[in-house]
């Protein structure tokens, strides 16, 4: 696993990691912190649970989405899932369900879980952004922005083993990098200390069928390491 970082990478990923924990703790009511230490006996929980996220969360309107939206679509799965899959963005069909997923190539990558031995409520599923961008178009910086600290948050209550990030927007949101799917794909990389596999989108695979023994590759690499003989 390619998983070193600079020291410097290292302390941005602490603060920004600080800073989403604020950011929802801040939602949740809190005015001030507490600095005194060790005196203070606070106690200290980096662990939300996912109801917690999704409170804070509440009827969001902090960036413009909310307005075209039907419903949020915050995420779906295990609580307590080993492995969790994020997406791009809902489409009409999750805007319409409150799922992530239910369309087309959330139909596809049902059977991409099944074929991996699993079931849907096995895994996590859920997006970068909770809200659908009008006609399907890309997120915006703004609104990645404005999601990530509930993502992050979402993510740190599941506590996955691994992360899955399906097609290029979800794998350069989360890994901070402008690199293609093409050349991010088939390898492990570090999230917030769990190793994330990027792979291509299953909407790619239906526009591109001869991709999906790809992802079948890559998924055979992500059970490989998640069943450790
Ligand atoms: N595509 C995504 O990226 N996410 C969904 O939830 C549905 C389609």
């Amino acid at each position: 696993m390619a998983m070193e970082k600079e020291p410097a990478q290292v302390l941005r990923d602490i603060a920004g990691q600080v800073r989403s924990y604020l950011t929802v703790q801040q939602e949740l009511g809190l005015e001030s912190v507490d600095l005194r230490w060790p005196a203070s006996q606070a106690p200290v929980t980096l662990r939300p649970s996912l109801a917690e996220v999704r409170e804070a969360l509440g009827e969001c309107t902090r960036c413009k989405l909310h307005a075209h939206r039907r419903q949020i679509v915050f995420g779906v799965g295990n609580p307590r899932a080993s492995l969790a899959f994020v997406g791009e963005a809902p489409g009409a069909d999750e805007d319409a369900q409150g799922e992530p997923f239910v369309g087309r190539a959330g139909q596809l990558l049902t059977k991409i879980i099944e074929a991996m031995g699993m079931h849907r409520e096995d895994v996590y599923i859920c997006n970068i952004i909770k809200c659908r961008p009008p006609n399907n178009r890309t997120p915006e910086a703004d609104e990645i922005v404005a999601c990530q600290p509930f993502l992050l948050q979402q993510l740190r209550a599941i506590g996955p083993r691994f992360i899955c990030a399906l097609g290029g927007p979800a794998a350069q949101t989360l890994l901070q990098t402008k690199e293609p799917i093409s050349r991010l794909r088939g390898r492990f990389h570090d999230y917030h200390g769990i190793p994330l596999l990027p792979t291509f989108h299953p909407a790619f695979l239906l526009r591109n069928p001869n991709e999906k023994k790809t992802v079948w590759e890559d998924m055979k690499l992500l059970l490989r390491h998640m069943q450790p003989s």
